[in-house]
């Protein structure tokens, strides 16, 4: 799948991060499924831009397009570079900070009057992962501040249902503006009922009718095991609160994860380089491995080439059912130095071969 992730946001190839931000919001709330957007759009759009807000992730798009080497979806660094990358995480999570914002929030607003329900705004957070939390998995905790539903009547928000007196049942009042072209007649949400045409007999002392308030809240969010950097898990009801008992909006959860110094991902496998002596290549035997789920030996064969793969079944990512595997890459390692004895057998060797 080659995007060009530009063109996907939209944005020039010199764009500053806030221009591409912006586009991005811009287009996924255009494209978001909830609002009848085409779902594949969508995930170009969030793939684009997971990729175009990264500093690190962006240059090596630059560089090597959506086919380059660390492109498949992992931050890793190239094949002995580990750890080499310069992951950037922006968002400490663990410092518990306010870091959601409202992101889809306003959007669903237009569609108010038809329905006294209105949907909550979604959430976004960014969500920054060890190499190990992304594969065993890991519940992450933290605060916001966001629309909850009301406490006190449960959503409703209030007692008596009637027409709303201030827009009459419309859920919309008509509001004259004067600009330097004329008056112009804006049709904007009734304050009284907030676009929902009718309101209560008794409103809810607690949230004035809104049947949410806003409140300092602690989300917790399990992150299943073997989430990739750059993915975005979608927690459905998460968001905000709707409106007098509406449907709750989702949570988005990109993930981001710190790439390892042992290890390298590449979707669901596991990579990494064994270093062997080369008179121990040439002759073949067995060695440990590590693994990211423990040692596991490895038989190679005489005459295995510097760089040379094994695959070690089963020790790869595990996501649900399934599970990818380990691949080991023989790295050949010259002895220090040669002593006159050892340069004696060599140049027999060599007349040998
Ligand atoms: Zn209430
Ligand atoms: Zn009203």
């Amino acid at each position: 799948m080659e995007k060009d992730y530009y063109k996907v946001l939209g944005v020039d190839k010199k764009a500053t991060k806030a221009e591409i931000k912006k586009a991005y919001r811009n287009l996924a709330k255009k494209h978001h499924p909830d609002k009848g957007g085409d779902a594949e759009k969508f995930k170009e759009i969030n793939a684009a831009y997971e990729v175009l807000s990264d500093d690190t992730k962006r240059k090596q798009y630059d560089q090597f397009g959506s086919a380059g080497p660390n492109m498949g979806g992992f931050g890793g660094g190239s094949y002995g570079g580990f750890g080499g990358s310069g992951f950037q995480g922006n968002v400490n999570f663990d410092g518990f900070e306010d870091i959601f914002s409202s992101f889809f929030g306003g959007a669903t607003q237009r569609s108010s009057a038809q329905s006294r329900k209105r949907r909550g705004a979604d959430l976004e957070v960014e969500v920054n992962l060890s190499f190990e939390d992304a594969l065993n998995g890991v519940v992450k905790k933290f605060k916001s501040t966001h629309y909850k539903e009301c406490s006190k009547c449960g959503g409703i928000g209030g007692k008596g249902e009637k027409t709303c007196e201030t827009c009459h049942g419309s859920g919309h009042i008509a509001k004259k503006m004067h600009t330097p072209f004329g008056i112009i007649q804006q049709q904007t949400t009734c304050p009284d009922c907030q676009g929902a045409g009718k309101n209560f007999a008794e409103k809810c002392s607690k949230c004035s009718g809104a049947g949410r308030v806003r409140e300092s809240v602690t989300i917790k969010v399990e992150i299943p095991a073997g989430v990739q950097n750059g993915e975005t898990l979608r927690v459905r009801g998460q968001g905000e609160a709707g409106v007098r008992g509406g449907e709750a909006g989702d949570l988005f959860v990109h993930i981001r994860v710190k790439p390892s110094t042992k290890f390298v991902r590449e979707g669901m496998d596991i990579y990494s380089i064994l270093e062997v002596p080369i008179f121990e290549a040439l002759l073949g035997g067995k060695f440990i491995v590590e693994t990211f789920w423990g040692k596991v030996e490895l038989k190679i064969p005489e005459l295995t080439r510097d760089g040379e793969k094994f695959k070690i079944r089963g020790k790869g990512v595990k996501r649900g059912s399934r599970q990818g595997d380990h691949i080991v890459q023989i790295k050949h390692k010259m002895p220090r130095k040669l002593t006159s004895k050892m340069k004696e057998k060599l140049e027999e060797l060599k007349d040998m071969a």
